[in-house]
């Protein structure tokens, strides 16, 4: 893709070519760009028919990848898989890596024309925080092997998911992040950033734009390989130290965002976590973290 689309898709060239799709003046009570020119999608802000037909008259193809590991296959899988179905990219051409430790429990789920699933194999670590922090190993090479050549733009989800309104073309873009829900109306100075300089996560006092949720990311699958990459390299180093920072591989992704921005920034909406939040109308995926003791083995 050259710099032309790119521009059209994700820049912010106010007052230009984004002006057709994305309304920064939508609301006055929320922030609708960052500081450094991303959009930050709120339901109001796009038309969602123009950027459904915007991305199937070029042949997009969405790549999507969800790890369930070990208890999360049979709580999660299904239900996460069957409501992407009627929310996650409706009408648009998708291909979902299921990523688990046992091929034999993953459900059927019918999907829709234009839509696969494919399953992927990958081994359980003993402990929890691994099985999340190695997602980031196992999806840089899925991304090296397959995905790269097989989709245009790549979403990365957890599985204790549920889609419960539209999820649509509007939320791709060259590298995308979504602000936690809890977090969002916190100040900078209060957000659960990793603080021990010694980690490879570590952010200083003073710096950071927003609190980035690891249940979601996405790009164009190069982004996205370059994001988990480091990420990786981080949760290496930190081991190496004897140090696991304190939000696991989220606080290497707020590390990684701080200093590659995001050129889309997805608003609380698309992941919220059941609370109620009076910055949230259009909730689109509802987060179900109720559960850790009973899914969790350590
Ligand atoms: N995960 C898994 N099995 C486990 C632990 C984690 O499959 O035993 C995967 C799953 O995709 C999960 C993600 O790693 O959604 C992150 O873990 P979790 O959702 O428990 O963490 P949190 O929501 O607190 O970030
Ligand atoms: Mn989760």
């Amino acid at each position: 893709m050259g710099a032309v689309s790119d521009r059209e898709e994700n820049g912010l060239q106010l007052g230009n070519e984004l002006e057709s799709w994305f309304n920064s003046r939508a609301f006055t009570d929320k922030k609708t760009v960052t500081p450094w020119g991303a959009p930050i999608l709120w339901y109001g802000t796009y038309d969602p028919k123009e950027r459904d037909e915007f991305y199937k008259r070029r042949n997009t193809v969405i790549g999507m990848t969800v790890f369930a590991v070990a208890r999360y296959i049979d709580r999660f899988l299904k239900d996460f898989l069957e409501t992407a179905e009627k929310h996650f990219m409706r009408g648009q051409r998708v291909i979902y890596y299921v990523l688990v430790d046992d091929v034999s429990r993953v459900p059927w789920v019918e999907m829709s024309p234009g839509r696969t699933m494919t399953v992927i194999r990958v081994p359980k670590y003993p402990r929890w925080q691994d099985i999340s922090m190695m997602r980031m190993h196992h999806l840089s090479q899925l991304i090296q092997e397959r995905v790269r050549s097989e989709v245009t733009y790549l979403f990365c989800f957890d599985v204790d998911l549920l889609f419960i309104g539209s999820f649509g073309p509007e939320t791709l873009g060259d590298l995308v992040g979504q602000l936690q829900a809890g977090l969002y109306p916190a100040r900078v100075k209060d957000y659960t950033y990793e603080r021990r300089p010694e980690s490879a996560a570590y952010i200083a006092p003073g710096r950071g734009d927003y609190y980035y949720h690891a249940a979601l990311f996405g790009g164009r699958p190069d982004h996205v390989y370059n994001l988990t990459r480091a990420c990786l390299a981080g949760v290496m180093k930190d081991k190496a130290s004897g140090i696991e920072a304190v939000w696991h591989e989220e606080s290497h992704l707020n590390r990684y965002f701080l200093e590659h921005k995001p050129t889309k920034v997805l608003s609380p909406e698309y992941c919220w976590d059941r609370t109620s939040r009076s910055y949230i109308k259009y909730p689109r995926v509802k987060w179900i973290p109720e559960e850790y003791s009973s899914v969790r083995e350590n």
